[in-house]
Order: C-alpha cells, then sequence, then structure tokens
C-alpha cells in the first residue's frame, strides 16, 4: 500500500506534475472537440435529414465514431453528413488513438519507468552500524587492500562524492555510500563515530577538512596516506592518528634494494633492539661459500631468515650457496650487525646507482641514498619543483642512448622509478641488456605489472599497492609487523599461555602454523634471543618474534591464541 502510495507520489512532483497539467488541458481541448461535434451532429441530422437526437445521443455518436468502433446504429444518409463523419473519425484517429496514446508514454509511462531503473545511491548507512572501517579514495592501493578485508571479515564501506564512481562501484559488489567525504552531516550519516578505522586516501588538504571535521564529534581514529612530507604536521594537528608516508617509504624500499654497501646500509626495520637487515654478499669473504662455511651465526650471532631471489624469499639451509649477487635476510641486534661489519670489512664504495624518475619516490630513494653517502645519477624528463637539493639529469629515460650516455655501463644499480608501469618495463628492459650484472630495482604501479617486471629483468619488484595495502592493514590490525614482501611479514606475539612451559620444539609452532620463532623478547627484558635453540623453553610474559605467510600468521592466532 505504502509503496503505491509513494509510486502514485511520483506523478505529483517535479516534471510529472507539470506534465500533469498538460494532461489536464489536452483532456479539456478533447472533451470541448467532443462537445463541438456533438452539437454539429444534431444539427446536421435534423436540418439534414429531419431527424431529431438527444445531446447524449450525439455524444455517444461522436465517441464511437471517434474511436472507430463505428458501431452503425445511427449513420448519416446524405454526403454532407458522410463527410462529417469522416472528419470525425480522422481527428479521432489523429487526436485520441495517436497524440494521446505517445503523449501518454512519452510524459509519463517512459519517465516513470527511467526514474524506477535509475541506480539510486545510498547516502547512509543503517543505524546501529559499528565497527566497520571507512575509506576515502580509492586507488591501486585500496583495491589491494580490500581482499585483506574480504578475508579477515572486516566489513568496510566506500565513500565517494563521484556518482558515476558511485555506479561504478557499486556494480563490482562493493557498499558504497554517495557522499563527500568533508561534509559532516555525511560522516555521522556513515556512523563515523561507531567506525573502527577511517582511512582517508585522498589529497593531503582534503585529508585534513576530513580529519577537522570528524574532529568535531567523534574520537574514531584516522589514518592517512601522505602525499607531500612537509604536510605531516598538518594532518597530525588535525587530528590524523596516524599519518604514512607512503611514498618516502617506497622510495627507502627500493633504495635499500639497490645498493650493495655494507650490512649496517640495510637494516629495514627493529622490533625494539631485534633488527631486521638485508646483507648483500657481493663484495664479501662469503661469496660462492654456503651458508655452512661462511659461518655467519657463529661469527656474529645473527641469524639468517632467508635470501632473496627474483623477488621471492627463500629458505636457506646450511647448503645454500651464497652468490655474487644473493641478498641475505638478517635478524639480530646491532651490535651483532656491527660485528658482520667487521668481518666484511667497511666497504669500498664503488656503489654508482641510476635513479630513473625524480618524482616523489625516487626523491626519497635519493635522499635515503645521499645519507648513506652511495654516489647516484637521477634521470627525470621534467624539473621536481619540490626538490631543489638533487641535480639532475634531464631527459626522457626511453630516449636513444641516454642511458648508456649517462654511463650505466658502470652501475652497480638501477632503481626504475616512473609513473608508468609500461615506461619501467621497458627501462628494465634497457637496463638489462645495457648492462647484465647491474641490479635492477624496479617500481610497479599497477599489481598486475609486477611479473611484466621480472619478467623484463628486474632483480626485484617494489609494488606501490601492495607496500601500501599491507601498512594499512596492519595499522587496522594494530599489529606490529614488519612487511618484508608481499605475504611475509615479521610479526610480535606475547607468548600465548597455552604454550608456557613448552620448550619451542615441543609447541609445534612451525608444524602447525607454518611460522618459525626469529626471536624471543625475556620476560626480564634483557636481551632478546635470537634464533632460539628447539629446546628454550618458553615461560608465561615472554614476547616472540615469528616470521610467516599472512596465511601461517593467521593459522598462528588462531590455533595458538
Ligand atoms: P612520482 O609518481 O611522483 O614518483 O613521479 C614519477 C616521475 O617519473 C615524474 O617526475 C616523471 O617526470 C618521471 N617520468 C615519467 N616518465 C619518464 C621518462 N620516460 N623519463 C624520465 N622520467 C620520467
Ligand atoms: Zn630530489
Amino acid at each position: 500500500m505504502k509503496s503505491i502510495a509513494s509510486e502514485l507520489a511520483y506523478f505529483l512532483r517535479g516534471r510529472a506534475r507539470q506534465n500533469l497539467k498538460v494532461l489536464a488541458l489536452y483532456c479539456a481541448f478533447l472533451v470541448v472537440m467532443t462537445l463541438g461535434y456533438a452539437s454539429v451532429f444534431r444539427y446536421l441530422m435534423l436540418h439534414l435529414e429531419g431527424r431529431e437526437f438527444s445531446f447524449i445521443a450525439g455524444i455517444y455518436w461522436t465517441l464511437t465514431v471517434m474511436t472507430t468502433l463505428g458501431f452503425g446504429d445511427i449513420t448519416f444518409h446524405t454526403d454532407p453528413g458522410y463527410i462529417f463523419a469522416a472528419v470525425v473519425t480522422i481527428s479521432g484517429v489523429l487526436f485520441l488513438l495517436i497524440i494521446l496514446p505517445f503523449g501518454m508514454i512519452s510524459l509519463f509511462l517512459a519517465p516513470w519507468i527511467e526514474n524506477r531503473l535509475r541506480y539510486k545511491p545510498t547516502l547512509s548507512l543503517p543505524e546501529g552500524t559499528r565497527d566497520h572501517i571507512i575509506i576515502f579514495g580509492m586507488d591501486p592501493v585500496i583495491r589491494s587492500l580490500i581482499p585483506k578485508l574480504v578475508s579477515h571479515q572486516i566489513p568496510f564501506v566506500l565513500v565517494t562524492p563521484d556518482y558515476a564512481e558511485a555506479v561504478r562501484l557499486e556494480e563490482e559488489g562493493f557498499r558504497v555510500v554517495f557522499g563527500r567525504p568533508t561534509d559532516a552531516q555525511v560522516l555521522r550519516a556513515i556512523r563515523a563515530d561507531a567506525a573502527r578505522y577511517i582511512i582517508a586516501n585522498l589529497t593531503d588538504p582534503e585529508n585534513v577538512n576530513i580529519c577537522l571535521t570528524l574532529r568535531g564529534f567523534s574520537k574514531t581514529p584516522v589514518v592517512t596516506l601522505l602525499d607531500e612530507a612537509e604536510h605531516q604536521e598538518l594532518l597530525l594537528l588535525a587530528g590524523a592518528s596516524q599519518v604514512i608516508p607512503l611514498k618516502k617509504i617506497l622510495g627507502r624500499y627500493l633504495a635499500t634494494r639497490t645498493t650493495t654497501q655494507g650490512a649496517m646500509a640495510h637494516v629495514l626495520d627493529s622490533f625494539g633492539k631485534l633488527q631486521i637487515a638485508e646483507f648483500p654478499v657481493h663484495g664479501t669473504p662469503f661469496v660462492n661459500l654456503s651458508l655452512a662455511q661462511a659461518c655467519i651465526r657463529q661469527q656474529t650471532g645473527l641469524s639468517v631468515i632467508g635470501i632473496w631471489e627474483r623477488g621471492e624469499l627463500k629458505a636457506a639451509s646450511s647448503e645454500t650457496i651464497l652468490g655474487e649477487n644473493s641478498l641475505v635476510v638478517l635478524a639480530g641486534t646491532s651490535q651483532q650487525l656491527d660485528a658482520l661489519e667487521q668481518i666484511t670489512g667497511e666497504q669500498a664504495c664503488d656503489d654508482l646507482i641510476f635513479i630513473l624518475g625524480h618524482g616523489r619516490i625516487g626523491c626519497a630513494a635519493a635522499g635515503f641514498l645521499d645519507r648513506k653517502a652511495v654516489p647516484f645519477i637521477l634521470v627525470d624528463r621534467q624539473e621536481n619543483p619540490h626538490c631543489k637539493e638533487h641535480i639532475v639529469v634531464e631527459g626522457d629515460a626511453t630516449g636513444r642512448n641516454l642511458l648508456k650516455n649517462a654511463g650505466i655501463d658502470a652501475g652497480k644499480g638501477l632503481i626504475v622509478t616512473t609513473n608508468d608501469d609500461s615506461t619501467n618495463i621497458f627501462l628494465t628492459l634497457t637496463g638489462r641488456r645495457t648492462n647484465p650484472h647491474i641490479r635492477i630495482v624496479s617500481r610497479a604501479n599497477r599489481e598486475e605489472n609486477v611479473e611484466q617486471l621480472y619478467a623484463a629483468g628486474a632483480d626485484f619488484v617494489v609494488s606501490n599497492a601492495s607496500v601500501g595495502a599491507n601498512i594499512l592493514f596492519n595499522v587496522i590490525e594494530s599489529k606490529e609487523s614488519i612487511f618484508l614482501t608481499e605475504g611475509i611479514n615479521v610479526f610480535r606475539c606475547p607468548l600465548p599461555p597455552k604454550l608456557a612451559g613448552r620448550t619451542i620444539a615441543g609447541s609445534e609452532i612451525r608444524l602447525r602454523s607454518g611460522c618459525s620463532v626469529v626471536a624471543i623478547e625475556p620476560v626480564d627484558g634483557s636481551e632478546v634471543l635470537v634464533s632460539p635453540e628447539p629446546e628454550t623453553v618458553l615461560t608465561q610474559g615472554m614476547g616472540l618474534i615469528l616470521i610467516g605467510s599472512s596465511r601461517s600468521e593467521e593459522t598462528f592466532h588462531q590455533y595458538f591464541s
């Protein structure tokens, strides 16, 4: 009943209401015409044929002729009468059978059907919606984040002020709200105050605006991805809980993986005293030795977590040979890393890194290398307005002989970081052909191009989207974790009570979950124990630092926590 009323109400609003007036006028015209014809009918019958009919009979005759029913019970028998009957028939066909239905369809039926079929955007979330993630700004990072949210059954909603985008995203099956993110009413309508997290992934000024608007009524944490380093303070002042300088992080990622300088240059991240570092074998006494022969553990106490091979972290055994281009991932304290540096000796700095693309990521990579005193050559086809400190070779890196003339033959590392993946694939291929021994690290702007970049000859591909998505996911899950590569994290976890009193071997952590214990943080806060022996007894209050794939990590939590 309610829906019939609402459908009828449609005809009383806006354009439909205007059209209703036109229809009323037209019907009045038809009534006048019918009455006029009825009068003429009576007059002609009386004066031509001497027959008298009532006015009702006149209307009856007119309607049967106009609608072409023509029962034939009342007919003219004179020529003027026939002519009049023909005129009435033709005008009936025209005004009653053609114009009226056409007008009804075009003015009412078609607009009504169109209105029924038109996408009606969702403008608010139901009352009682809670613990959802609100996402402003769809991009490849968010596209990589969504499968993680889905697999962890974390509800999320995408908010966009762009009608076409709202339609597109809803067609893809996402939950979408159409509205301006900086509008307080929209924020209330999407239950921002009851949300678990808000991801503000728009421009820095828009993100500032969202934070300020939200802080007027809610304390929901907001995580933002930073565009310009100088806006970090402003975003924090506006109330952002976490500001992620993704471009800077990506620049550092790219830079750490190209340089072949000593071990200390490669600390990736740390958990308190435990540091996770990458160590390039090139130029050290370990080249062509097996891990057992290299005795890294015995000499330094450092533990080998794995070895990078074309972007994949492979488990290492004592027989694994350390090749010239191997990159070993280690865990240990800074003292242990110092000890490694003592063995490998101060490296002669023969690095020369080429950075193709001096955008925000390329500039961050250059800044990182600068601090480590690694020489580099930057190439970009245009000036970076945000950077005045770096000297840049100007030109299109894909241009004929540009890289050769810049001396790429003598380069040890190549960072390919333009904003176009086709260009990156082309440059990776050119770099590999020109200098087969150069270490190439390429940036993938889109996840789907990672494979092509490896195929083109990259030693390591860093995908903006997957690094960003991993960082965001760790923030949302409040996880303390180090992202090593897609799908492999080092994470910290307090010892599950179930495991107290057991030895590491007896805990069956690796067997049950696939995770390995990298280190143990003792209860008394003393030095972390890297690569503990299988007989080590786990005690209540200890912290575990584990390494594993995302799935293993999940299994670990499900099984033990
Ligand atoms: P961003 O996305 O901020 O890291 O910027 C990417 C940078 O790559 C921009 O500064 C572009 O000018 C640069 N770039 C894109 N294509 C080329 C190319 N063919 N040669 C040199 N630089 C390029
Ligand atoms: Zn710069």
